[in-house]
C-alpha cells in the first residue's frame, strides 16, 4: 500500500500520514549528511546525496563497548549562545550552522557542545571515506556526544533530584495509534532518550517500514542493515539486529529498514505470524528495563505483532477534532488481542500531544479524553513546539537537541510519571 502511494495521499484523518510531507520538507533543510552515514536514511528526505546505492559503504555497527569517560561541563555561556566553533544565536537556520572545526578544535571547558547538528564537518560531505573499526570506535567515542547527552540532564534536572526508579520486571511497551502523525515516534524516541538519560536500559524497537524512529535516533537504517524485518520473516535473534544509540548511554534501537514494508503482506503466510515479535523478544538475552515499540499507522499483522509482544499499550492522541475517532478501533483491537493472543495486554498510559494552548478545542480534547480515559491519561500534556519537530532533522530527540524547551520538559516529566507509576505497580508484569 506505501509502495504504491495511495497510503500516503489519505488525509490523517481517514488513518493516511498527512504529516508525512511536512516532515520531508524540514528534513531538506538539513542536507549535512556525514559520509560515514553515506546512504544511511531509507527516508526520502535524501533523495540525492546517495546516488550510487551499489557503491555504498555498509553501514558500521556501533557496539555497546564502554563509554567513554565523561568531561565535566562549563555552562556559564549566556543561554542564547551556542558554541560550534562560531557564535550564532538561537533560531538561526540550521544550514548555516555547520562549521567546519575538527572536534579538537572545540575546548570542552570553556565551550558548550552545539545542540544541533552534531559537529561532523571536520571531514568534508562529498569525501568518500573507508569506514573501518578504527574510523568508528574514533566515532563512537565522540566526546561531544556524550557531553550533548550529560548538558541535558544538567538543564533538565539540574538537583538531580528527579530519580526515575528502574521497574522490577521489563515493560514491554506499544506506542500505538493506526492515526498518522499524532506523535506515536516522537513519543516513544523522547520518552525513550528521557528514561535512558536517568539511569534505565531501554530498547526502541522501530516497527514503521518508514523508519522514522531509526533516523530520530540516528541508528543506521539503509537496506541493507539487519532490522526488525530479519526477526519477523527471518527468525533472526533480536540481540543480532539491536545496535547502541551513539551519544545516549543505556539505549539500544532496533532499526527498521525499506524492508518492513513488504512484512505486512509477507507475515500472512508466516507460521506464527501474530506472535513473530513476541518470539524474537523472548529469546533476547538482554537486560532491557523498558523496550518500546514504535508501531505504524495500521491496525495490521505489524501492529498485531507488536501487541501480543507487549504488557502495556501507551496511545498517543492529538489534540485535535477527531481525536477519539480512531482510538475507538484501536481500543477495540486491544480487546480482541487480549481475548485471543495475550490476555496481559492492556493500555497503561494515554499521552495527549501536540496541545495548542491558545485554542479551545486543544481544552475540549484534553477533556473529553481524560473522561474517557481516566487516570490513564498522563497528567502533563505535551505542547505543539518547534523545537521537537525540528530536532529530527538533526537525528535528535528533543532531549539533546534543545533541553531547555517546554517539549523537552514536558516530554521529560511525562517519562518519569511513567517512571513512577511503574514502580507503583506490585503486579507481574510478564
Ligand atoms: P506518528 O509517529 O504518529 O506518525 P510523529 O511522531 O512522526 O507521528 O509526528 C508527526 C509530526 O509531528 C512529525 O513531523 C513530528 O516532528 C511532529 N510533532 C510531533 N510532536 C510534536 C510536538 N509536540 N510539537 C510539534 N511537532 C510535533
Ligand atoms: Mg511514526
Amino acid at each position: 500500500m506505501r509502495e504504491n502511494g495511495t497510503y500516503d495521499e489519505l488525509e490523517p484523518e481517514q488513518g493516511g500520514r498527512g504529516n508525512v510531507s511536512r516532515e520531508t520538507e524540514g528534513s531538506h533543510r538539513l542536507a549535512v549528511p556525514h559520509p560515514r552515514f553515506s546512504g544511511v536514511s531509507t527516508n526520502e528526505a535524501y533523495p540525492d546525496w546517495a546516488p550510487n546505492a551499489a557503491t555504498r559503504a555498509p553501514s558500521p555497527r556501533i557496539s555497546a563497548g564502554p563509554r567513554p569517560p565523561v568531561v565535566e561541563l562549563d555552562i556559564s555561556a549566556p543561554a542564547n549562545v551556542r558554541w560550534t566553533g562560531t557564535v550564532y544565536e538561537r533560531g538561526a537556520a540550521p544550514i548555516d550552522e555547520e562549521v567546519p572545526l575538527g572536534q579538537d578544535e572545540l575546548p570542552a571547558s570553556t565551550r558548550r557542545t552545539p545542540p544541533s547538528p552534531r559537529p561532523h564537518s571536520a571531514v568534508p560531505a562529498d569525501t568518500e571515506v573507508a569506514v573501518t573499526d578504527a574510523y568508528v570506535s574514533r566515532e563512537t567515542e565522540d566526546p561531544p556526544l556524550a557531553l550533548e547527552a550529560k548538558r541535558a540532564v544538567q538543564i533538565l534536572n539540574p538537583s538531580g533530584e528527579v530519580t526515575m526508579p528502574r521497574p522490577l520486571h521489563r515493560r514491554i511497551v506499544s506506542v500505538a495509534n493506526q492515526k498518522g502523525g499524532v506523535g506515536k515516534t516522537t513519543t516513544a524516541v523522547n520518552i525513550a532518550v528521557a528514561l535512558a538519560l536517568h539511569g534505565n536500559r531501554v530498547l526502541v524497537v522501530d516497527l514503521d517500514p518508514q523508519g522514522n524512529a531509526s533516523t530520530g535516533l540516528n541508528v543506521p537504517h539503509h537496506a541493507g542493515v539487519p532490522d526488525i524485518y530479519d526477526c519477523l520473516i527471518d527468525g533472526a535473534p533480536l540481540d543480532a539486529v539491536t545496535q547502541a544509540v551513539e551519544g545516549i548511554p543505556n539505549l539500544w534501537a532496533v532499526p527498521a529498514t525499506i524492508d518492513l514494508a513488504g512484512a505486512e503482506i509477507e507475515l500472512v503466510s508466516v507460521v506464527a505470524r501474530e506472535s513473530r515479535l513476541r518470539r524474537a523478544i523472548e529469546a533476547s538475552r538482554a537486560e532491557y528495563d523498558y523496550i518500546f515499540i514504535d508501531c505504524p499507522p495500521s491496525l495490521g499483522l505489524l501492529t498485531v505483532n507488536a501487541l501480543v509482544a507487549s504488557r502495556e499499550v501507551l496511545i498517543p492522541i492529538q489534540c485535535e477534532y477527531y481525536a477519539l475517532e480512531g482510538v475507538q478501533a484501536l481500543t477495540s483491537n486491544i480487546d480482541l488481542v487480549r481475548s485471543h493472543l495475550n490476555p496481559n495486554l492492556d493500555v497503561s498510559t494515554v499521552v495527549l500531544t501536540m496541545y495548542d494552548r491558545r485554542t479551545r478545542l486543544a481544552d475540549l480534547v484534553e477533556q473529553d479524553v481524560r473522561t474517557h480515559f481516566g487516570p490513564k491519561v498522563l497528567d502533563v500534556v505535551i505542547p505543539r513546539n518547534v523545537r521537537v519537530s525540528e530536532a529530527p532533522s538533526y537525528s535528535q530527540s528533543v532531549m539533546t537537541y534543545d533541553p531547555g524547551s517546554r517539549g523537552a520538559v514536558s516530554y521529560f516529566e511525562a517519562a518519569r510519571e511513567i517512571a513512577l507509576r511503574g514502580a507503583e505497580q506490585t503486579g507481574e508484569q510478564e
